[in-house]
């Protein structure tokens, strides 16, 4: 079964409803289609009694993909999508000035020197291109989310481990009590000490190629070791499973400096989305040991799903997960060739534009590439080329939807969750 979000005749969202009903309301005609990917229907008549629940939005935010759900008080998930957020636009920006100082070069017009013109980097408080559309993904996606539900809370996950909670555990005890049996001040020391230690194995510095990290007590614990993070180090497991059995001896290596971008990046988008969005706030450490006892896989959307809940296990009310990738709005080259001889198209070729969203032989596609003798490269959302043979044109293609800044599709969710109905 599958989650039908209805919208009342002003446009405010309304509890959803299953397929079934959705189905009637469009065959007695109280209601249409506004939209596909997410199914929604707009109501033409407010229904004579409406009750809305209260709904979490619960998002995990991220510097590469957000995930996010929506659940009701009960743990059912209405809603989830994971959302890829773009990382290409420090590469296109520097792109395009490549190609405007060739074209500079290239064309002899005389223009003086203009130098005090960079408005932008003159202002204080600035955000960086990228840094603002990371930002901005993440509030679109919110603001998507209250679109379709009437959502009344949202919790943000900011980080992976609490600061504050490190020198002052009773926080956590207090916060967290009703998920009983999980030690969160010592989940939480473990992902700092992770953090701390840049996810590598302080022992092989990452050579033995083991992904599996595991946080050793150099007191060990047998022998009274503490739990705090001055005893703790980040192993590999295999590393680990060495050194407790007795064939490799720790040598205390200096800390590695690791690669900090992330973490600061990460840092100022949580600092923004706080300021701009009235949230609760929750960490990385709480949804992984929520997300371990409710028995789920280690996903974007399960994070979210569990984020959602405030660790209560999901009851999956929908199987569909909604997919966004964030695609620039243009190209910036303008022409090829060695003089520049051919102009690249930017407008529509035979009524179609990169990145539309396309239907042939039954199956859903985007269009990577165009070609003006009427055929087309297809990709899937992930942009990877479809191979069909023969090469499809655009005249057996019908138009899904037109390009816009983020593509959109659908995917069941993985796993056998289901839920009953
Ligand atoms: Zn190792
Ligand atoms: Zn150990």
């Amino acid at each position: 079964m599958n989650t039908v979000y209805v919208l009342s005749p002003d446009r405010t969202p309304l509890m959803p409803c299953s397929s079934v009903i959705a189905r009637l309301l469009l065959k007695e005609g109280k209601a249409k289609v506004v939209r596909r990917t997410p199914f929604t229907i707009k109501l033409y008549a407010l229904p004579e009694h409406t009750s809305t629940q209260p709904l979490t939005l619960g998002v995990d935010t991220g510097s590469t993909v957000i995930g996010s759900a929506v659940a009701s008080d009960q743990g059912n998930i209405l809603y989830l999508s994971e959302v890829e957020v773009r990382n290409d636009i420090a590469t296109t920006m520097k792109e395009r000035a490549t190609h405007r100082r060739n074209r500079r070069n290239r064309k002899t017009r005389y223009r003086p020197a203009r130098w005090l013109n960079r408005r932008n980097s003159i202002k204080t408080g600035r955000f960086s291109p990228t840094m603002r559309s990371k930002i901005d993904a993440h509030l679109r996606e919110i603001r998507f989310a209250q679109s379709l539900l009437p959502i009344t809370s949202i919790v943000l996950e900011t980080g992976t481990f609490d600061p504050h909670a490190l020198k002052n555990p009773e926080v956590l005890r207090k916060k967290w009590l009703y998920q009983k049996g999980i030690n969160y001040s010592f989940a939480n020391t473990k992902a700092y000490v992770l953090t701390r230690d840049s996810y590598t194995c302080q022992h092989c510095q990452g050579k033995s190629k083991d992904q599996r990290l595991e946080v050793h007590h150099i007191v060990f614990r047998s022998q009274h070791g503490s739990d705090e993070e001055a005893n703790l180090l980040t192993l590999c497991k295999t590393c680990h499973d060495n050194l407790h059995a007795g064939t490799m001896t720790l040598k205390r290596t200096g800390k590695k400096k690791g690669n900090l971008l992330h973490a600061t990046q990460m840092n100022s988008i949580r600092m923004q989305l706080l300021k701009r969005v009235e949230a609760e706030e929750t960490w990385g450490f709480v949804t992984k040991e929520h997300r371990l006892l409710a028995g789920l896989p280690k996903e974007h959307i399960f994070d979210a799903a569990m984020i959602a809940t405030r660790g209560n296990i999901p009851v999956f009310q929908t199987q569909l997960v909604l997919l966004k990738k964030g695609v620039s709005d243009g190209e910036y080259q303008q022409t090829r060739g060695v003089r520049s001889e051919q102009p690249i198209p930017t407008g529509k070729i035979q009524g179609f534009r990169k990145f539309d969203k396309v239907r042939y032989r039954g199956q859903e596609y985007f269009i990577k590439g165009r070609m003006s003798t009427g055929y087309a490269i297809l990709m899937m959302i992930d942009g990877k080329k479809v191979d069909l043979k023969p090469i499809p044109k655009f005249e057996n293609m019908k138009r899904v939807s037109a390009r816009s800044s983020w593509i959109t599709c659908q995917r069941i969710m993985p796993g056998s969750f289901s839920s009953p109905t």
